[in-house]
Formats: C-alpha cells, sequence, structure tokens
C-alpha cells in the first residue's frame, strides 16, 4: 500500500467565484501508517480526503495509489478502485435506516462478485472484527451513536480495502465514545490497517503515529506524533491540569480538619 500525492491542487467553482481548496500538496503514506489529519475548518482537510478516497478528482497534480495513477482514470475506473481499495467512515455514520447492521455491511459486497453467503459471512465477521456480534440484526435507530459508528467502521473494512479513511469519525460522539472509537482504529492499526483520520481533538490525533496539519490548502506541517510541537503542547498542558487537579486541597487537608 502506497499513496503518493504530488502538487496536488483542487479548485472550486462557485458561479464566478473560485476556491482554492488545495494548492499543491504533497504528500506519502506507506503501509501500515496511522496518520492523523489537523487543520481548522475549511482549511482542505475533506477535500482531500475525498480524492484520497476516489470519490472525487483533483484539478491538477498527482495521485498514485499502489502504484496506479487515479487522476488519469475515467469514472468507471475510478469507482472500481474505490470498491477495492478504500474503506470510507464519515462523520455522519450514512447508514441505511431501515437496515439491519449486518444487511448495512453486506451493502458494498453487492457490487462484488462474491455470492450471498459468502457475504454474509464476511458481514458477520467485519462486524465480529468491530465487537457487534451480537447487534447483527439491530437497525441503525436501535443502536447507540458509537455502535453506529462501528457498523459503518465494519462497512468499510468488509471489502478487507488497503486504506481506512475516516473524516472527522468521532465529530457526531461524545467523548467517551469517541475513545472506544479511536482505540478500535489502533487495533485495527496494530492488525496491519493502513489508517487515515481526519479530527480536530488533540487527543483524538494523538492515537495516531503521524500528524499532518494543513492550513489554507497546504500542508503546515508534517510529523511523528511525539515530535509534533502543537501536539507535545498539548501533552504538557493536560498534564499540568492534571497536577493541578491533584494539588488541589481537599476539605481533610484544610487547616483545621472539617467544619
Ligand atoms: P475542511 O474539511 O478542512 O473543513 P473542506 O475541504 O471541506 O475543508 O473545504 C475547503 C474549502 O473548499 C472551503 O473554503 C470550502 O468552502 C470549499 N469547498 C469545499 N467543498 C466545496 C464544494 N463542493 N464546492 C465549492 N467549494 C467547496
Ligand atoms: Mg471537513
Amino acid at each position: 500500500m502506497t499513496i503518493r500525492i504530488s502538487e496536488l491542487w483542487k479548485i472550486y467553482r462557485v458561479g464566478t467565484e473560485k476556491v482554492q481548496a488545495l494548492r499543491g500538496v504533497d504528500l506519502h503514506i506507506r503501509a501500515n501508517e496511522f496518520v492523523a489529519i489537523m487543520g481548522s475548518s475549511g482549511s482542505g482537510k475533506s477535500t482531500l480526503m475525498n480524492i484520497l478516497g476516489c470519490l472525487d478528482q483533483p484539478t491538477a497534480g498527482k495521485y498514485e495509489l499502489n502504484g496506479r495513477p487515479t487522476h488519469k482514470m475515467g469514472a468507471a475506473a475510478l469507482s472500481r478502485v474505490r470498491n477495492e481499495e478504500i474503506g470510507f467512515v464519515f462523520q455522519s455514520f450514512e447508514l441505511l435506516n431501515r437496515a439491519s447492521a449486518l444487511d448495512n455491511v453486506m451493502l458494498p459486497l453487492i457490487y462484488s462478485r462474491t455470492n450471498f453467503w459468502g457475504a454474509k459471512k464476511r458481514a458477520a465477521e467485519a462486524l465480529d472484527r468491530v465487537g457487534l456480534s451480537n447487534r447483527m440484526d439491530h437497525r441503525p435507530n436501535q443502536l447507540s451513536g458509537g455502535q453506529r459508528q462501528r457498523v459503518a467502521v465494519a462497512r468499510a473494512l468488509v471489502n478487507k480495502p488497503s486504506i481506512l479513511l475516516a473524516d472527522e469519525p468521532t465529530g457526531n460522539l461524545d467523548s467517551k465514545t469517541s475513545e472506544e472509537i479511536i482505540a478500535l482504529f489502533q487495533k485495527l492499526h496494530d492488525e496491519g490497517q493502513t489508517i487515515v483520520v481526519v479530527t480536530h481533538e488533540e487527543d483524538i490525533a494523538g492515537h495516531a503515529r503521524r500528524i499532518v496539519r494543513l492550513r489554507d490548502g497546504r500542508i503546515l506541517s508534517d510529523h511523528p506524533t511525539e515530535a509534533d510541537p502543537v501536539h507535545r503542547e498539548f501533552l504538557a498542558r493536560a498534564a499540568l491540569m492534571a497536577t493541578e487537579a491533584v494539588a488541589v486541597p481537599t476539605a481533610d487537608s484544610l487547616p483545621g480538619g472539617p467544619p
């Protein structure tokens, strides 16, 4: 698995307006990397993810996925690459509300040549991998937010994609559930899955091994997580707050003891 992006530009045209969403991005991602993409709203994260996921094409520049030049492909070839190589997870889950978890996960296999029973078995295995083997017959509205996102992760994994892409997968979840989802990503990464995740939460990004920061459509910085200056500062501040929390005097420790 390799992603090679060079001099990537994306320009949106809205009426007579032009928006330069990506302005010359270079990025190389190798097999089994776990990358967090960060940056403020409007910095181009989703635009980059949609191109990485072959949901959209660049205006200029190159994107080679496993050596195949996707920037030269037509819609049919691109959708084939998407089905074979990409698992995509969205902030809003994008599940079919009237279908069971199992049927949702089976959906991508309709387009492949797997037979029904084979597809069912693979979908069940994917749900098992995300810890939902006891919820296969539940519909999305019978599941918690975190469980819904795990169904979406299982659906993304069912075709055994070479890369798992997630655009703010914890954006609709509370912090405890977010931790669960990112812990699941960490497990998948330990099992060998290559992962690129967009987040604007520093603690979520801390689970990745590498942080790429975008600003105004360009790469601002690209560091291993432990070497990222912004992330180090975040950790230092969090550690300080933890010690201050411990240092707050309790009623028992105050002079004179409790009243
Ligand atoms: P992010 O995900 O970092 O918030 P986006 O990639 O969604 O940023 O957007 C980058 C820029 O491109 C923004 O200025 C946004 O308004 C613009 N943009 C995104 N998608 C479209 C689109 N489909 N048409 C026009 N402009 C767009
Ligand atoms: Mg976005």
